[in-house]
């Protein structure tokens, strides 16, 4: 069995693994979901195109992307400036921001792994104009894009579509990537994740896909058991700096992992998906290297990862397979989605 530490570096914090070597990696074992076919169009679901939503407001009759002010956020762009100031040592600052929902795609029925080349890489372009319209608001510190896909982490609309929080405030993940980088930078004159990329393909065996200007790999110190990162090879803080084909390699790569993971189990795998680029608040984060982060919250096709006494106890996360053996899963899989494959073949 593996039983040790690894070292998460963008992290900087230690990853139990404690693999059992008889704990067979996942041998063929189909999970029956009652996946209802969904249809494209849906009267009342709040993203599909013409549809009112709850605020009274109606989506455009969009027919790529569909971009909109979250009607309930998390965070407001009027949050009181003059709070009260709490007892003894306890500290507080307004939370300002803009909360916006991106639509992927007209089509309810579709998950981004669904989408073709062309239609990621317009997406990706979405981002990028949103990263840069909102990171030049003043008081926009961060930008956060995400997408929550899956009932497994609390979605019940399966639009395909993510979210943007861009904040006074530079979420903690990336907070501490930007500090680590930085200060890697300054010591080495190297950038952290250029040498993360090169022991990945030193090692090879993690490594999912690969295209010539970007990579999709598992990371030798994941802490989730399908946890996957798609980044491009040069160095860009952003998304904003890629040119033309860095952006249809990144949208390629991005697009192969997904069909693979979808493809693992024949269902739309779950999980969170976070753009980390560099925090927007004047500082010239040099060390920062764009890149996409998968975490998954499933270990197997009925079993999810519970946070438990380690992870929320003990504040480090204890992993039960090796990164090696699951990245060895997804290697394998087919590059063509089931559901195409399915159609092609009139299953
Ligand atoms: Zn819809
Ligand atoms: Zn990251």
């Amino acid at each position: 069995m593996t039983w040790e530490e690894r070292w998460h570096p963008l992290r900087e914090e230690w990853v139990i693994i404690a693999a059992h070597r008889q704990d067979r990696p996942w041998n063929g074992e189909i999970l029956e979901h009652d996946h209802a076919e969904l249809p494209g169009y849906l009267p009342d679901c709040y993203l599909c195109p013409g549809n009112t939503r709850i605020s009274g407001k109606r989506n455009d009759d969009y027919s790529r992307t569909f971009v909109f002010d979250n009607d309930h956020p998390c965070v407001g762009d009027d949050a009181p400036a003059n709070l009260k100031t709490p007892t003894g040592l306890y500290l507080n600052r307004p939370a300002r921001g803009i909360a916006r929902v991106v639509c992927y795609s007209p089509k309810h029925n579709l998950t981004l792994a669904e989408l073709d080349v062309s239609e990621i890489e317009n997406l990706l372009q979405v981002r990028r104009e949103q990263y840069l319209d909102l990171s030049a608001l003043s008081d926009i510190n961060h930008v956060l894009i995400f997408e929550n896909k899956g009932e497994a982490v609390g979605v019940s609309n399966p639009h395909p579509h993510c979210q943007i929080y861009a904040t006074n405030f530079v979420f903690k993940t990336i907070e501490t990537e930007a500090r680590v980088s930085d200060r890697h930078y300054a010591e080495t004159g190297r950038v952290l994740f250029q040498d993360i990329l090169q022991a990945e393909h030193d090692d090879g065996r993690r490594i999912i896909c690969e295209s010539d200007s970007a990579v999709a790999f598992m990371p030798y110190f994941a802490r989730y058991a399908y946890e996957v990162y798609v980044a491009p090879k040069r160095t860009h803080t952003s998304l904003t700096t890629l040119d033309q084909s860095e952006v249809r390699d990144f949208a390629e790569t991005l697009r192969c992992l997904l069909v693979k993971l979808d493809n693992l189990w024949r269902l739309p795998f779950p999980y969170v998906m976070t753009l980390h680029q560099a925090p927007t608040n004047g500082v010239d984060h040099k060390g920062f290297h764009f890149h996409i982060e998968i975490h998954p919250p499933m270990r197997r096709p009925n079993l999810l990862k519970y946070l438990a006494g380690p992870e929320i106890g003990g504040g480090n996360f204890l992993s039960d397979t090796a990164p090696e053996e699951k990245a060895a899963e997804l290697r394998v899989q087919s590059d063509v989605h089931y559901k195409e494959a399915a159609l092609v073949s009139g299953d």
